[in-house]
């Protein structure tokens, strides 16, 4: 089977089937405008070419193991064709309208894996607990909006303007340090930013790195039309090493000089990630340490609160401790959003993703090590 986005046998196909080039736009359009993901469906096609189609090309190359959902998001478990699993989790941002006092939809952000697990080992993340499995290919990383667009569209049709339901923003923070798999994640911005395929611009594509050299530098030295958030945790080397293991290896002075880099070529802001974690890195001397680090540079911080699970031993900082914190940093005229936690229920939220994988290998772990001493 081959990748309907192959443009090369796509092409092929075209001259072998004498076709004319505007049916392949009426294909992309089937796919990235209607968000259709069957064949089948694309009826403005013949039903003889939808079939060779099908005979030789797919659109979305993984299975679908579970579709869990809340009030707030809706977690997809895909299964890839080597077995592998990874997700991918819509979050369903909603406003209240100030006449009618009803709540309503307001727009959708799909946050998106780009590795099978991961190897960066976050202490508050549970992805970091079960290791590499393996880099996502540009279909399966692009499949996921495709499948996540279909979706969107059977569950809420069209909006009061009769435009469609759509994907709005896309977060390159599931599973997995895109940055450690750019030659993959590169070539998917075309089709989520060309007005040919999605369109969204540069603002609502957001690529979030743990800092990785020559991942960010390949990215600076690209300038892609997609935004940047480094999820830094922590203003000082000592306590970034210990939350971010990987950050032995990537200084964090060497990777603000970088952030600097970002800035003054693309023009754009970064946006800095930090998760608050009681008693880790929710402290005031850390805080002025955070305000100091980023004031006089084109910064937006997001503390995000800690999503506790079982898996692992910390606890969210308190409402009180990430007030502090934030009056504390906006004291260096740095901008701060505390985020909104979404899909702690489901385990969809940021830090929690691998939550049933985890949960799988630790109870086979038991088994066998019962096993073991039972023999
Ligand atoms: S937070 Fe991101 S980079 Fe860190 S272990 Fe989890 S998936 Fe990897």
């Amino acid at each position: 089977m081959h990748s309907l986005f192959d443009h090369e046998k796509l092409e092929a196909f075209r001259k072998e089937h004498k076709l004319q080039p505007y049916r392949i736009r009426q294909l992309q359009n089937a796919v990235f405008k209607n968000h259709i993901i069957d064949f089948d469906e694309m009826t403005n096609l013949g039903k003889d070419l939808r079939s060779d189609l099908k005979k030789e090309f797919e659109i979305i190359p993984f299975g679908v193991k579970t579709i869990k959902e809340d009030d707030e998001t809706t977690k997809f478990l895909f299964e890839s064709k080597d077995g592998q699993v990874f997700e991918a989790v819509l979050m369903y941002h909603k406003h209240t309208d100030p006449q009618t006092k009803i709540e309503k939809l307001n727009r959708i952000t799909l946050c998106i894996s780009s590795q099978v697990w991961c190897s960066v080992g976050c202490i508050f993340c549970v992805t970091g607990k079960l290791g590499l499995k393996k880099n996502m290919n540009r279909d399966e990383i692009l499949g996921q909006v495709i499948y996540a667009n279909n979706y969107i569209k059977n569950k809420f049709g069209k909006k009061e303007d009769w435009s469609r339901w759509t994907v709005r923003n896309i977060v390159f923070m599931g599973m997995g340090e895109p940055l450690m798999n750019y030659d993959q994640i590169k070539v998917t911005f075309p089709f989520l930013t060309s007005t040919d395929y999605y369109g969204l611009s540069s603002k609502r594509v957001t690529v979030s790195t743990s800092g990785i050299y020559p991942g960010l530098e390949a990215f600076i030295k690209d300038n892609p039309p997609v935004s940047l958030a480094f999820s830094i945790h922590a203003p000082n080397q000592e306590l970034r090493e210990h939350l971010v293991p990987m950050g032995k290896f990537y200084k964090l002075d060497r990777l603000m000089e970088l952030m600097d880099e970002y800035v003054e070529t693309s023009g754009n802001k970064v946006f800095y990630e930090y998760v608050m974690i009681n008693n880790e890195n929710d402290m005031p001397e850390i805080a002025h340490q955070t305000g100091k680090l980023l004031q006089n540079r084109y910064a937006h911080l997001n503390l995000i609160p800690y999503n506790q699970n079982p898996a692992i031993q910390l606890e969210e900082s308190t409402p009180a401790a990430i007030k502090k914190f934030k009056d504390i940093v906006e004291s260096y005229n740095v901008t701060v959003t505390v985020r909104q936690n979404m899909g702690r229920k489901e385990k969809s939220a940021c830090g929690q993703l691998g939550y049933d994988a985890l949960k799988e290998s630790l109870k086979k772990k038991l088994e066998t090590a019962k096993a073991g001493t039972e023999a």
